[in-house]
């Protein structure tokens, strides 16, 4: 049922109600009013008639029918009412209904209701069937006394029907009042109805049509009440959130030409790890059907890796990193990282293809190995001839023993950094083969003291061994391990002034859960430090924070990024802390269960 009906039949329920209402109280109260009228006309006439009878009357041994019913069908004459003149033992002498022996033949009346009530109360008021006429009256009777005499009874009555057609005369009037009115608040209703309820159609019809999208056509406003002013706001709000789609589908333009415009791949899986989003690189890269959207990822592309990350993220709602390589023609090589979107539980993954990076980084790799591995036999030869002409040539010729004196040293750290170059293409290429032993940190001990001893005491640096033989082992390749050890302490000695002390220690650590596994080592020692700015930056090759002060040092600037990679091999981590003044702690761990 629309509102229109409902308003107009609720404004029709409710004026019936009033008026039906008004109809009743109104009949019964003019009811009551004509029915009181009529008693106080019947008393009236009744007393009017006593005084007639009691004057015109002659004595009762005189009763004559003929007489009696003669004066009352006089008085009867002038009105509407119906006269009886009753005995005072109840024999009807005169009737204005009867004459001759119909009236003769009437019953005896001593027993009617309303005679007895005027015996008993000295009036009798009755409305009843009359037995004699059968039809319905209202009865009035007065005694009539001569003296005290009790000579009879005055009747006076009234057919109640003359009452009921006043009433109904009135009923109908008010009828038709009642149902002019009915039909002219029906009119009345259904206009005001209609003026209301068209500005709601209106705003209904515009609601449907923002639902439906379509949100630039405004509602119009004709009215200052409060339906023009929710038309208003309504057109406020439809503006507003037009405006808010502007901005957001052009926003989503933006990112979709940036998405479709990336090399990297961009990939949404939700949950359940089903794609819901790819754009055109991840499409390549991944080699995804036209029907990828909610399929499985392992589905369609069979890389355990990249489901295995996934998980990892999922699990600990954390960027999960790794380079995994790529199911697709050219095998390629990909850094992936997949970022958790709590609040929507999606995946975000990145595919970063590195192939031609790792092509070019494999090229400088192999060229500085090949520089490198030329360079060092010509190397030998001048480090070996240089040695030759020092030990059995011409030594008392101080130039040429200083020049040749020059070349060797020059040769020799020519030496080390071809050396330690080809050391780090092999750990960058990754052609080093790993020769894993198990092995407690303390074993390290002694080798170190047999490479630093004559240097600790030349430089007046104390080594502090702290590692306790507790330690769980660790799996390493012990001769690469044991370079991670030399290039650290050997820093560590030079870049500490004569005095200091140099802290090796170490203890096992839990990282993800609380089980151990890994153990990490701290090499401190309380020398120069680094400044801040260069911390991060220490572990790139040839990085040095003073250049001049390493050179003398005989340093290749090569040393840490060995370590590091060393450390990458065998699937550890180094990092350092450092106080410009104060010193430097180079940490590095290791796992305990490295995966073979
Ligand atoms: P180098 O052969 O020059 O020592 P490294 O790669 O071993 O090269 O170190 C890089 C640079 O880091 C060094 O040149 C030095 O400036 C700084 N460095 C390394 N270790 C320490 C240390 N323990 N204390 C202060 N500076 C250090």
């Amino acid at each position: 049922m629309n509102i229109r009906t409902q308003l107009t039949l609720t404004y029709i329920g409710i004026v019936v109600f009033v008026m039906l209402g008004m109809y009743f109280i109104f009949e019964s109260t003019l009811k009551s009013l004509f029915s009181d009228q009529i008693t106080n006309e019947l008393e009236i006439q009744a007393s009017l008639t006593r005084e007639f009878l009691l004057e015109e009357l002659p004595q009762k041994q005189n009763f004559t029918y003929g007489i009696i019913d003669g004066l009352v069908d006089r008085l009867a004459e002038s009105g509407k009412v119906r006269l009886t003149f009753i005995g005072e033992d109840g024999i009807v002498w005169g009737d204005s209904d009867r004459d001759g022996q119909s009236l003769i033949e009437m019953d005896n009346h001593l027993n009617r209701p309303e005679v007895q009530d005027t015996i008993k109360d000295g009036k009798g008021l009755r409305n009843r069937l009359s037995s004699t006429t059968n039809t319905e009256f209202r009865y009035f009777t007065l005694p009539i006394k001569r003296g005290e005499n009790l000579i009879g009874f005055t009747r006076v009555a009234m057919p109640i029907e003359t009452v009921n057609e006043s009433l109904s005369k009135i009923r109908k009037t008010l009828l038709f009042v009642s149902f002019a009115g009915l039909v002219l608040v029906i009119i009345i209703t259904v206009f005001t109805t209609g003026t209301i309820v068209k500005p709601i159609k209106k705003l209904t019809q515009m609601t449907q049509s923002v639902a439906s999208g379509e949100l630039t056509t405004p509602v119009e406003v004709n009215s200052t009440n409060e339906l023009g002013q929710l038309s208003r706001n309504f057109n406020l709000m439809t503006d507003r959130v037009q405006t808010q789609i502007d901005r957001i589908s052009l926003e989503n333009q933006r990112l979709e030409t940036i998405l479709n415009s990336m090399s990297e791949g961009v990939l949404l899986v939700n949950g359940l790890s089903e794609i819901t989003y790819a754009n055109p690189a991840a499409i390549a890269m991944l080699n995804l059907p036209e029907n990828y959207v909610g399929r499985a990822l392992i589905e369609i592309n069979r890389i355990p890796q990249l489901q295995e990350l996934v998980r990892n993220a999922e699990k600990t709602q954390e960027l999960a990193f790794s380079e995994i390589r790529l199911a697709n023609l050219n095998e390629s090589e990909a850094e992936v990282t997949v970022v958790p979107v709590p609040s929507q539980s999606e995946y975000v993954i990145v595919i970063h293809d590195v192939s031609k990076l790792r092509k070019l980084e494999r090229i400088r790799a192999d060229f500085v190995a090949n520089v490198s591995h030329e360079l060092r036999t010509p190397l030998t030869s001048i480090r070996g001839y240089t040695e030759t002409l020092l030990t059995n040539g011409n030594t008392k010729n101080k130039k040429r023993k200083e020049f040749l004196v020059k070349i060797l040293k020059h040769s020799e750290g020519l030496s080390r950094l071809v050396s330690d170059l080809l050391e780090l293409a092999r750990l960058e290429t990754g052609d080093v083969e790993l020769k894993r032993t198990q092995c407690h940190l303390k074993d390290f001990h002694q080798q170190v003291l047999d490479v630093f001893e004559p240097v600790l005491e030349d430089s007046g640096v104390t080594l502090q061994w702290e590692i306790q033989e507790d330690l769980p082992q660790v799996s390493v390749d012990s001769q690469l391990f044991m370079q991670v050890f030399v290039n650290l302490i050997d820093n560590a000695i030079k870049y500490t002034p004569d005095g200091g002390v140099i802290t090796v220690s170490a203890e096992a650590n839990g990282t993800n859960s609380d089980a151990v596994n890994e153990v990490v080592v701290h090499i401190q020692d309380t020398g120069i430090g680094i400044p801040s700015e260069s911390q991060s930056r220490v572990f790139e090759r040839f990085y040095r924070v003073d250049k001049g002060r390493a050179r003398k040092m005989g340093g290749t600037g090569l040393g840490l990024a060995i370590a590091k990679h060393i450390l990458l091999c065998h699937n550890g981590r180094i990092w350092l802390d450092s106080e410009l003044g104060e010193g430097t702690v180079f940490h590095f761990a290791l796992p305990i269960d490295f995966p073979t």
